[in-house]
């Protein structure tokens, strides 16, 4: 059975660079009846925070993607204690002392010789005593000592991929206060949960490297593999100081539908190209891993309006009917309100917008030259209440009037009464408008 994972650690909010890879995960044990696992990587408990944790199942409820079980990482420490515990039997764990500083002076000094910085093993080289010193003055934490061999998979988005292990520094899997890392936890998970399929960002594909060889130490079985290219701004810039204003959340608080982001985010940096779908069955179906590249992707979080725009003129009264009772539009005028704004609207939010426009009116908007002209307008506009004629015979007396004609004749009128230059058609909306029933 196809098991995928979505594996957050939940130390911040989730963005849309999250999403892709958990809506890829999700597609892919969707598309093949699979299962798919939310799990949270919380073993740094310094990091972890619980409303996090809530945040981002907020965040994937609200999209839709579902998942069918939950693990947490806090709960599994024994597993990865026991995995530890194999491979120092096997000898594939040493014991290393240097502090982050120390082990920056080295890499500074291996660039200097214009050497790779890989971590020179220099714990392997200690005797029992210099260990036995160097403990009684600081903490120590463990490596995972790499075969140097290279390591091959056929990465399903990047292809064949081969990555030689003595350009990789042996991976630290146990920190000096005992706590389990990242990438041990993930091994022992992947392996003992029979993850299947494991897509993550390119920035994980050296980690996937030392994993490979880690399963093979544990006698696992190795998932498939598909590193999506990271996203960047619109120009090809970095995203990644912008993540933070890329937020799902504040996503959804902007009104940014799910079924717009879904549809962008399965398409984006794939052959195939982005179309809003309605119906999550449609994206599952029309998904292709092996459709994506590896050159960076371009995202641009103004696409997402006209998709958003788009999806919402798509509902029918029907659907919409209840979302407009409850920003107070009567029964009796819902379906020609829904009518008259739905292909004005932007965001579900717009729906109370428009009401409020319609029973308190808008700050008119009338430029200089017009003042004269909008008064002696709203002077022979005929008493409330109005139908669909009202707008044409209005501003035919008007033009009669005052002898303004096309544009120069509507425009000031449409401002003068909505505060802005375009909107639904004045004759359907003439009608709607409450507030000029006070007249
Ligand atoms: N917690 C890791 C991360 O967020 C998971 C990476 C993975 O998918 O293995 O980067």
């Amino acid at each position: 059975m196809t098991v995928t994972r979505f594996a957050p650690s939940p130390t911040g909010y989730i963005h849309v660079g999250n999403l892709r890879t958990a809506l890829m995960n999700f597609l892919i044990a969707r598309k093949a009846g699979g299962e798919f696992i939310l799990r949270i990587d919380d073993t740094d408990p310094e990091r972890s925070e619980e409303k996090y944790v809530d945040a981002i199942k907020h965040d994937l409820e609200w999209l839709g993607l579902t998942w069918d079980r939950v693990e947490r990482q806090s709960e599994r420490l024994d597993r990865y204690a026991a995995a530890a515990d194999k491979l120092r039997e096997m000898g594939r764990f040493y014991e290393v002392f240097e502090t982050p500083v120390e082990l920056d002076l080295k890499r500074k000094k291996q660039l200097n010789m214009k050497k790779p910085p890989v971590y020179d093993r220099a714990g392997l080289a200690l005797s029992d005593a210099e260990k036995d010193a160097l403990r009684e003055e600081r903490g120590s934490y463990w490596r995972f000592k790499l075969d140097h061999e290279r390591i091959e998979w056929e990465d399903l988005i990047g292809g064949h991929t081969s990555i030689d292990a003595a350009s990789v520094s042996d991976p630290v899997l146990i920190r000096a206060d005992g706590q389990v890392l990242y990438t041990i936890a993930s091994v022992v998970d992947d392996t003992e949960m029979g993850v299947t399929h494991v897509v993550r960002g390119a920035d994980h594909v050296t980690n996937t490297a030392t994993q490979i060889q880690i399963m093979h130490a544990l006698g696992g079985a190795v998932p498939q593999f598909a590193h999506h290219s990271l996203l960047t701004g619109p120009q090809g810039e970095a995203l990644s100081k912008r993540l933070g204003t890329l937020s799902l959340r504040d996503l959804r608080e902007q009104g940014v539908e799910p079924m717009a982001l879904l549809s962008q985010m399965a398409r984006l940096g794939s052959s195939d190209p982005v179309e809003l779908r309605r119906e999550m069955a449609e994206l599952i179906e029309g998904f292709e891993i092996g459709h994506f590249g590896t050159a960076p992707t371009k995202f641009d979080v103004a696409d997402l309006s006209p998709l958003t725009a788009k999806f919402l003129h798509g509902f029918s009264y029907a659907e919409m009917a209840d979302e407009i009772a409850a920003v107070g539009v009567p029964a009796d005028k819902a379906e020609a309100f829904w009518n008259v704004v739905h292909e004005n609207i932007s965001t579900r939010a717009d729906l109370a917008t428009w009401w409020k426009l319609c029973t308190e009116g808008a700050e008119p908007v009338i430029d200089e030259e017009d003042v004269d002209f909008v008064r002696d307008a709203m002077a022979m506009l005929p008493a409330a209440p109005h139908d669909g004629d009202t707008w044409g015979a209005w501003t035919a007396a008007v033009k009669e009037a005052t002898g303004r004609k096309g544009r120069g004749l509507f425009m000031p009128l449409r401002k003068a009464l909505t505060g802005m230059q375009h909107g639904p058609d004045m004759s359907q909306l003439l009608p709607l408008l409450q507030v000029l029933k006070a007249k």
